[in-house]
């Protein structure tokens, strides 16, 4: 067995972090290191899957759980418009091996987001 991934510990409240929205499979909290006025992380409760694309072959409506509470907590934040991006493999910057999305709202930080 692989250590806890540090979304699952935060979903264990191991480490201290506000969960901001869940539905039953899937959870969002505010980045630690935010790149853009808002920027959340929305996560699935289940460690299976290490990025989208593992996501999406294995379990599309797990996918779809994740767009939704997207959506509806960046409305409830006040953005009905926001980027969603999955950074899939070390080479996109990708660093916890647990499937997420960032949501993204308001003017980024488009230097953060280069390669
Ligand atoms: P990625 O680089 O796409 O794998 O995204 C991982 C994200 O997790 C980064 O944007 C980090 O800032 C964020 N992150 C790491 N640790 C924490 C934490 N304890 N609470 C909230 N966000 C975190």
């Amino acid at each position: 067995m692989s250590e806890p991934s540090i979304f699952t510990r935060i979903l264990e409240g191991e480490i201290p972090s506000e969960i901001v929205a869940e539905t039953e499979n899937v959870f969002a909290i505010r980045d630690i290191a935010p790149r853009a006025p808002l920027h959340l992380l929305v996560i699935p409760k289940t460690a299976a899957y290490r990025n989208v694309v593992e996501l999406a072959a294995g379990d599309p409506a797990l996918l779809a759980e994740m767009v939704g509470l997207a959506s509806s907590v960046a409305a409830e934040q006040g953005s009905t418009d926001f980027r969603l991006v999955f950074n899939t493999g070390p080479g996109a910057g990708q660093t916890v091996f647990h499937v997420h999305a960032h949501v993204l709202a308001g003017e980024l930080d488009e230097e953060s987001l280069r390669a």
